[in-house]
C-alpha cells in the first residue's frame, strides 16, 4: 500500500499522469475512502449522503453486504475464464434478464461498459437490417468509443471535428423532445416532424434510431407520454429499429424496471450498464430471437459475462426484486420532487424548473441567465458538499442539479438534504439578486 497522499497529492498525480480530458467536481474535492449503502466517507472521516451514486451507478447502495458477499465469494471460487468455456453465472444472468426485459427481448450479449453495449447494439442493428444509417437525438450521450461518439449529440462533443468527424458516419440528428420556451407537446411535435422528414427521404437506408428514454447528461429530459409510442410506430413503418439506451435509466431508477416500460414501448434493442453491476463493471445489449439471429459470426468478449460480474449482477437483480426498488424510487422520488418544487416556489429566481421521473430528478438553476445558472450550480454543489451531501450536475449549459441517489436512500436522508438545500438556496438567492442588479452580462461571473 502506498503512503497516504490526500486530495492535494491525488490532484498533483492526476495532473502529471492522467490525460487533460479528465475532470472532477468541486473546487476542494474530498478524497473518498469508504462507502456504506447511501453514504460515502472522506479521508477525514466526514460522512456524505450520496445523491448522485456516480451518475446512477450504485443503485443498490455502496458496498451493499447482500451483494458484496456474493461478489467476494465468487472472486475466491472462480474469478474468470471467457465465454468460450462453460460457466453457470452468465447463463443464469441471461435467463434472469429475459424475465425482467420487456416483450420478447430475451437474448443477451455481455460486455463491460455502456459505450461497448451501445457499440454492440449499433453493430447488431446494421447486421440485422443490412443498412448503415442511424438517427439520434440532439444533445444525447451514448459513449466514448468512435461509433458511439458519432451518435452522441451533446453540443460540446459535436463542435470538435477531431472527436466525431462530421459525415464519417451516416448519422442524422433530430431535435430532442424539449426546448426552452416551447411547450412539451410542441417540442415533441417538432422532433416527430423531423423524424418523419428523415424517414420519408431515406428511411430505407436507416438501420436504427438510438435514444435515451430520459436524457441524462443533457439535463434530465422526460418527453411527453405520447412521444416514444409515436416514434416506435413511425420507425416500424420503415423497418428501422429502436435502440433504447437504458444505461442511466435502467433497473428501477425511474420508478419502472426500464424507463420505456412507463410508456408501454418495447424497443428492438436495449443497452444496459451502470446499475446492473452497482459498481462492478458489467454491461449488455439485449434483443429478440429474430434480431439476435443476425449476429452469427464468432464473437467473444474477453471479460464480458465473467463469473464475478455475472454473480454480482444476479445479486443486484435479487436485491432490486426483494426490496422492490422501482416502487421505492417512485415513492421517494415523489417526496424529493415535491420538496424541490416547494423550493422552486420559494426561490423562483434560483430554481427555474424541476424535471424527471422516480429518483432521476433535475433542478435547473437559472439566476436569470444560463451562464449564471452554471456558476450557481457550482456554488450550490460546493456548499452542499461542505454540509455533507453529494449532488450531481448536468445539462447542456451545466446549469442543472442532478439528483440520482442510490435507491436505498431513506425519507429522512431526503428530508435532511432538502433542509440543507433550502439554506443554501437562501444564500444563492441573495447572490443571484446581486448578480441580477449588476447585470446578467457580467463576464467575470459566467
Ligand atoms: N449512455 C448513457 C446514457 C450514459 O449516461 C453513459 C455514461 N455516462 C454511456 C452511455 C457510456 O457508458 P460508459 O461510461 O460505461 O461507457
Amino acid at each position: 500500500m502506498n503512503p497516504f497522499i490526500g486530495p492535494e497529492g491525488i490532484l498533483e498525480k492526476r495532473s502529471q499522469y492522467f490525460y487533460p480530458c479528465t475532470s472532477y467536481f468541486y473546487r476542494n474535492p474530498p478524497q473518498l475512502v469508504r462507502g456504506d449503502m447511501q453514504y460515502l466517507y472522506g479521508h477525514d472521516g466526514k460522512r456524505y449522503t450520496d445523491f448522485f451514486a456516480g451518475v446512477s451507478v450504485v443503485a443498490s447502495g455502496h458496498c451493499n453486504p447482500e451483494i458484496a458477499e456474493r461478489t467476494a465469494e465468487q472472486l475466491r471460487t472462480l474469478q474468470h475464464t471467457c465465454t468460450i468455456y462453460l460457466t453457470q453465472p452468465n447463463v443464469d444472468l441471461a435467463e434472469r434478464l429475459a424475465e425482467v426485459l420487456p416483450g420478447d427481448l430475451r437474448r443477451t450479449f455481455f460486455v463491460n461498459s455502456g459505450s461497448e453495449a451501445n457499440e454492440g447494439a449499433l453493430l447488431l442493428a446494421r447486421l440485422h437490417t443490412g443498412r448503415r444509417g442511424f438517427i439520434a437525438l440532439e444533445q444525447g450521450l451514448h459513449g466514448r468509443t468512435y461509433l458511439t461518439m458519432s451518435v452522441t449529440g451533446l453540443q460540446m462533443w459535436r463542435t470538435d471535428p477531431q472527436l466525431a468527424v462530421p459525415g464519417a458516419e451516416d448519422v442524422t440528428f433530430i431535435p430532442r423532445p424539449y426546448a426552452q420556451g416551447m411547450s412539451a407537446d410542441d417540442a415533441a411535435g417538432r422532433s416527430i416532424d423531423a423524424l418523419k422528414a428523415v424517414l420519408e427521404e431515406r428511411g430505407g437506408e436507416i438501420a436504427a434510431m438510438i435514444a435515451e428514454p430520459i436524457q441524462g447528461n443533457a439535463g434530465i429530459i422526460v418527453p411527453p407520454d405520447w412521444y416514444f409510442p409515436e416514434v416506435k410506430a413511425l420507425l416500424e413503418q420503415y423497418g428501422v429499429l429502436l435502440i433504447s439506451d437504458e444505461i442511466q435509466t435502467g433497473f428501477g431508477r425511474t420508478g419502472r424496471m426500464f424507463a420505456m416500460d412507463r410508456w408501454g414501448v418495447t424497443p428492438d434493442i436495449i443497452s444496459m450498464a451502470k446499475a446492473l453491476g452497482s459498481g462492478v463493471p458489467v454491461a449488455a445489449f439485449a434483443s429478440t430471437d429474430a434480431i439476435a439471429a443476425s449476429f452469427n459470426r464468432p464473437s467473444a468478449s474477453t471479460f464480458g459475462g465473467n463469473p464475478v460480474s455475472s454473480v454480482t449482477a444476479l445479486a443486484v437483480l435479487d436485491y432490486i426484486e426483494a426490496h422492490r426498488l422501482p416502487e421505492r424510487a417512485e415513492r421517494l422520488g415523489g417526496q424529493l420532487r415535491a420538496g424541490l418544487e416547494d423550493l422552486a416556489a420559494r426561490y423562483p429566481r434560483v430554481l427555474s424548473e424541476v424535471r424527471g421521473a422516480g429518483l432521476m430528478l433535475g433542478a435547473e438553476l437559472s439566476a436569470g441567465a444560463p451562464e449564471l445558472g452554471a456558476r450557481l450550480v457550482d456554488d450550490v454543489l460546493e456548499a452542499m458538499k461542505d454540509r455533507g451531501f453529494i449532488i450531481g450536475k448536468n445539462g447542456v449549459g451545466r446549469n442543472v442539479l442532478a439528483f440520482q441517489p442510490p435507491l436505498v436512500i431513506t425519507e429522512q436522508d431526503i428530508a435532511e438534504m432538502l433542509a440543507a438545500l433550502g439554506q443554501v438556496f437562501e444564500e444563492a438567492d441573495r447572490a443571484a439578486a446581486s448578480w441580477t442588479q449588476e447585470g446578467a452580462g457580467d463576464g467575470n461571473r459566467a
